[in-house]
């Protein structure tokens, strides 16, 4: 199957969701997870139509973003961000989903040029505490979300989570609905963390029915890494 054909089918699959839950699928973004596949595949992916990517590690996505120069592609950074690279993080993506410290939104803060215009970040929680993944517990994402928007540059615009692995989507729901009612929770105190970056290739369907408004695909996109 053609990257084209894979897309096509994964906007099949995001519609059915989509309809399911009674939800219009321009609430829904698709962003393309295209770590480990070369800046041909992304351009294959673009002239699908898709606008969207996402990338894990500052490193492997530089030179692929600096390949693909001139295309109106909005990058976004999906993996752990260690904060010595907040500032090429900065330079290079327009989202970061994986902010787990206040830290690191102040390094993030701290590197943004005078000009630029605030960086939308969402806070990546780890709701099955495990050791292996980073991420912020549950009962500490409230106060680093307010303590991160107090930062002029940032913007908290919602949560993220990679969930504990699961082949059955069914198992990874519970989890979904928790990062939605944490999300409803931080919406309170500030009403522009409206995202929800939840869902892979393999429980995206789940996902949409729990509320994400976006999606990571990887492999059903590019196939098997
Ligand atoms: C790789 C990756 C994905 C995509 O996973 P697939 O199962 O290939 O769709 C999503 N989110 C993060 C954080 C990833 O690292």
């Amino acid at each position: 199957m053609s990257v084209r054909e894979n897309i096509v089918q994964v906007q099949e699959r995001m519609a059915a969701a989509c309809h399911r839950a009674g939800r219009q699928v321009e609430e829904v973004k698709l962003i393309a997870v295209s770590k480990t596949f070369p800046a041909e595949r992304i351009r294959e992916a673009y002239e699908a139509g898709l606008r969207d990517f996402g990338e894990n590690r500052v490193q492997e996505a530089a030179p692929k973003i600096a390949a693909l120069e001139g295309l109106e592609i909005t990058w976004h950074l999906i993996g752990h961000l260690q904060s010595n690279k907040a500032k090429r993080a900065r330079e290079l993506f327009h989202w970061v989903h994986s902010v787990d410290s206040v830290y690191l939104a102040q390094k993030l803060d701290h590197a943004a040029q005078n000009s630029s215009a605030r960086l939308p970040i969402l806070l990546q929680v780890n709701l099955g505490v495990e050791e292996t993944k980073s991420g912020l517990r549950e009962e500490e994402a409230l106060r680093t979300a307010e303590e991160a928007s107090s930062f002029s540059s940032l913007e908290v615009r919602g949560l993220m989570l990679l969930p504990p692995f699961s082949e059955n989507p069914d198992e990874v729901r519970p989890y979904f609905r928790r990062l939605r009612t944490l999300a409803d929770e931080i919406r309170m105190a500030l009403p522009a963390a409206t995202e929800l970056s939840m869902g892979m290739s393999h429980d995206f369907e789940a996902a949409i029915e729990e509320g994400a408004t976006m999606i990571r695909v990887g492999t059903a996109i590019f196939g098997m890494r």
